[in-house]
């Protein structure tokens, strides 16, 4: 069977799947008009990467269809995968699901099945980063999202009881009142750049632009042929780019880690399986805040896949116990000083990661000052300890933001965060793919509950007015009184 036919029959057994399981049901949202005259959105979801192309898929599934999905991305290149993302496998095994919210033939390995067979998903060790991108993209297409690409979320305001949102697109700016607003924004969405601070290092000057880079951004691979490259970061990313940068033929490649040894376990792993994605959110604040703060205290090791891409190449070098004190970009290269020595380099890439500061986000400006954070659940000196940890946003079992003060600002409740910034409070149950059905139903669960709570009223009327007359095909139908 060819790949083509063998994808054909998959997307006529999916059809089927989600028509036997009567996809999408059907809209049971009342409409109401928004303050513009307009019908209100129910939901406008922004970011079309896995975690927002799934929650639109749970929300349509459950009846919630009057949405619109944004990304700022062109179509195809939502979230790392054909951007940033560096390795060449995903760390994650091939067997687990999640995109498809529990529909078999909806799962990575009936697509991979149906275009190798299972001969080839048994000889599959890990899915390869790019095919997990079309993997997504084919999920979408399936389940009927339409994204609107090149469409940014740039302002959020609560406008009353509903949400103002001001979104940059194709033609220009558009103003939309939403219901529900979804923030699936992703890792680097729930934060900034993590750019640490060194004496010689404007990372914005013109010198730092064509040395200096940041692992979590695209950047040019090729003009590497032949130059001596440093690394700082000995997480995934680090090596990854490390690898990178080999193959495209780096004379020399140094990696410096600050650790006098490589994090050997891998903790987040621990909490992957059911028990933890269902229970951990109803915990008291002081177990959630012991368990995720281990979890993060605790640095993950590289996936050793990684490691052997780069140990393959003899001008791999590792420096362990080996941190930067400064990073001077120039017209001839990079110096390096760390603690050791200075080094010379032709230029220099920082997998240093995301700092997740959700509030700081210019999308959510206008709620900084309102909504509660894990700061104010713990003391100051456990805040201080693990000072990032206790910026996340304090959210409801929705996954919305919960006002300081009750009834100041009701409309944040409608701000449901759907990225890494929900883990403090949720576990990581929108980010990574091992939690992501949970997370998605318990996302759908708060929303259609909030929706119904807002129409109690017409819900009412409804019911009071529903006279399907069941017995009418039967001689005992007795029609309404006058
Ligand atoms: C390099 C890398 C490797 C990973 N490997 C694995 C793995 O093996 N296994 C695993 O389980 N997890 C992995 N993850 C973690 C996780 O699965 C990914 O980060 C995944 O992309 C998360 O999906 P997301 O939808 O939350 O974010 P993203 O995929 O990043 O999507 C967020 C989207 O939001 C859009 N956006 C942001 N701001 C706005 C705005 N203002 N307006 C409109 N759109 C906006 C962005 O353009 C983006 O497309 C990896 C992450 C990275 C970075």
């Amino acid at each position: 069977m060819t790949t083509e036919t063998g994808l054909a029959l998959l997307e006529h057994q999916v059809r089927l799947d989600l028509a036997r399981l009567n996809f999408p049901a059907a809209n049971w949202v009342p409409p109401r008009d928004g303050p513009d005259g307009r019908p209100l959105l129910d939901v406008l979801v922004v970011g079309a990467g896995m975690c927002g192309q799934t929650a639109a898929y749970g929300l349509k599934r459950d009846g919630v269809r009057h949405l619109r999905i944004i990304d700022r991305a062109p179509a195809g290149r939502e979230g790392p995968w054909g951007t940033f993302a560096r390795m060449q496998t995903l760390r994650s095994p091939k067997h687990l699901t999640g995109p498809d919210l529990g529909l078999a033939s909806l799962t990575y390995r009936a697509w991979y099945e149906a275009q190798h067979g299972a001969a080839g998903w048994l000889a599959l060790y890990k899915v390869p980063r790019l095919e997990w991108r079309d993997y997504l993209l084919w999920v979408r297409r399936m389940v009927g999202l339409d994204v609107e690409n090149g469409t940014a979320l740039a302002a959020l305001q609560p406008a009353g009881d509903c949400l103002r949102a001001d979104l940059a697109g194709p033609r220009g700016i558009e103003t939309v009142f939403a219901r529900k607003v979804v923030l699936a924004l992703g890792r680097e969405g729930s934060g900034i750049l993590r750019w640490p601070a060194y004496p010689s290092l404007d990372p914005h000057s013109s010198a730092a632009r064509t040395r200096v880079f940041h692992a979590s951004t695209e950047f040019d691979f090729a003009p590497f042929a032949g130059k001596r490259i440093a690394v700082l970061g000995a997480g995934a990313t680090g090596f990854d780019n490390a690898a990178a940068a080999l193959e495209a033929g780096a004379r020399e490649v140094h990696l410096f880690a600050r650790r006098a040894t490589l994090p050997q376990v891998n903790k987040s792993k621990w909490t992957s399986f059911p028990g933890f994605f269902h229970g951990f959110a109803s915990m008291p604040d002081a177990v959630r805040w012991k368990f995720l703060t281990h979890v993060w205290s605790q640095q993950v090791p590289p996936p050793f896949e990684s490691v052997l891409r780069c140990d393959g190449h003899v001008n791999f070098r590792l420096h362990l116990d080996e941190t930067w004190n400064d990073v001077a970009p120039h017209a001839a290269g990079v110096t390096v000083t760390t603690p050791k020595a200075a080094y010379a380099f032709d230029a220099a890439i920082l997998a240093t990661g995301f700092d997740v500061d959700l509030m700081r986000r210019p999308e959510v400006a206008a709620f900084r000052d309102h909504v509660d954070v894990w700061a104010r659940h713990v003391s100051e000196s456990e805040a201080g300890l693990h000072d990032e940890a206790a910026r996340f946003p304090y959210l409801g079992p929705g996954f919305e933001f919960v006002e300081q003060a009750p009834g100041s600002l009701p409309a944040a409740r409608n701000v449901h965060v759907f990225n890494w910034g929900s883990a403090m409070s949720h576990g990581q149950l929108a980010g990574d793919i091992p939690g992501l059905a949970i997370g998605v139903n318990r996302l759908v669960q708060g929303i259609a509950r909030d929706l119904f709570a807002a129409e109690e009223g017409r819900m009412y009327q409804a019911l009071l007015a529903h006279a399907e007359p069941e017995l009418k095909p039967t001689r005992y139908y007795v029609p309404p009184a006058a």
